[in-house]
């Protein structure tokens, strides 16, 4: 069985600082590490991969040249194989374009079982992608899973919880790709060992080239993606206020009345 397992290499956003000239967050100083919750899908398919013998782990992302870092602690952490989409044309691109981009690859390399992702980006934080890359490659999905069930050679049953806090349980055939919460596991801790090989493990690269017979450029990057932003701005910081009103409850509503009068409320 072939797992997929989408990474992406986010900024610590601890650090991170926003271009407001740009309109776009300056990834540039701050140091990159895998979005948390990508980590909990590779420690899913780490454990799903020793619950059955026959599993096989490949992390794939989609970024700038140095991501290859986070593919290397994806095989720390027990991915078996790293693939890294990377090409200057893929620049620019919004989810749509990340998406198509991505769904081109896995369809390239072809064979995978199952896809996992995380439920959504620390950065970008649509919560699209997963979905989307579903979509373009014509499989069914399920988001918010928070338990892996039983998985065979046909089908795959998940636990998901929605939105509103409801449980359901979802049965899908496979292939499938599968958006996991932070609940579903604990990521572990990469052993010494297998930091060391990582260091020298061949990390395959993909570029648009490697795509040409199924994505072309206009499809990609800035030119594929239909999102325009005109403009960001970032929100002033909101002044917060309390008012403790200690009359008796008689008295309350006048007391309200105007506080809301003198800050010109009403
Ligand atoms: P989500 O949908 O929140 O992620 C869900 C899951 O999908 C993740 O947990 C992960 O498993 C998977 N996933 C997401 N992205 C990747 C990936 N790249 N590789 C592998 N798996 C992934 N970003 C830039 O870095 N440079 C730019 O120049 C740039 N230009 C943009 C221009 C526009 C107009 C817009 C709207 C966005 C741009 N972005 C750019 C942001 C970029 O679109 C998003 O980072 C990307 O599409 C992923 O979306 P997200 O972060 O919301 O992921």
């Amino acid at each position: 069985m072939k797992i997929l397992v989408l990474i992406k290499e986010v900024p610590d956003m601890q650090k991170v600082e926003f271009d407001s000239e740009r309109g776009r967050v300056n990834r540039a100083n701050a140091p990159a590490e895998i979005n948390p919750f990508d980590e909990n899908a590779l420690e899913t398919a780490c454990e799903l991969k020793k619950a059955r013998e026959d599993v096989d782990v490949t992390a794939l992302t989609m970024g700038p040249p140095r991501a290859e870092g986070s593919l290397r602690i994806a095989y720390a952490r027990g991915a078996d194989h790293g693939i890294l989409l990377t090409d200057a044309k893929f620049g620019g691109a919004d989810t749509c374009a990340t998406s198509k981009t991505l769904a081109a690859a896995i369809r390239k390399k072809g064979g995978y079982d199952l896809i996992l992702c995380g439920e959504k980006s620390v950065d970008g934080d649509t919560a699209q992608v997963g979905a989307e890359v579903a979509e373009f490659l014509g499989i069914p999905h399920c988001y918010y899973v928070e338990k892996i069930d039983k998985l065979t050679s046909g089908h795959i049953e998940v636990t998901a919880e929605d939105l509103w806090g409801m449980k359901q349980t979802r049965r899908m055939p496979l292939p499938a790709l599968v958006s996991v919460t932070k609940n579903i596991t604990t990521p572990k801790l990469p052993t010494v060992r297998r930091r060391l090989e990582s260091r020298e493990i061949e990390i395959e690269r993909m570029n648009l080239s490697s795509l040409e017979d199924i994505l072309t450029p206009e499809e990609t990057g800035a030119k594929g993606s239909p999102t325009k932003v005109n403009k960001v701005v970032i929100p002033p910081e909101v002044k917060r206020e309390s008012v403790v009103f200690r009359e008796e409850p008689d008295g309350f509503m006048d007391a309200l009345a105007s506080v809301f009068l003198e800050k010109g409320l009403v």
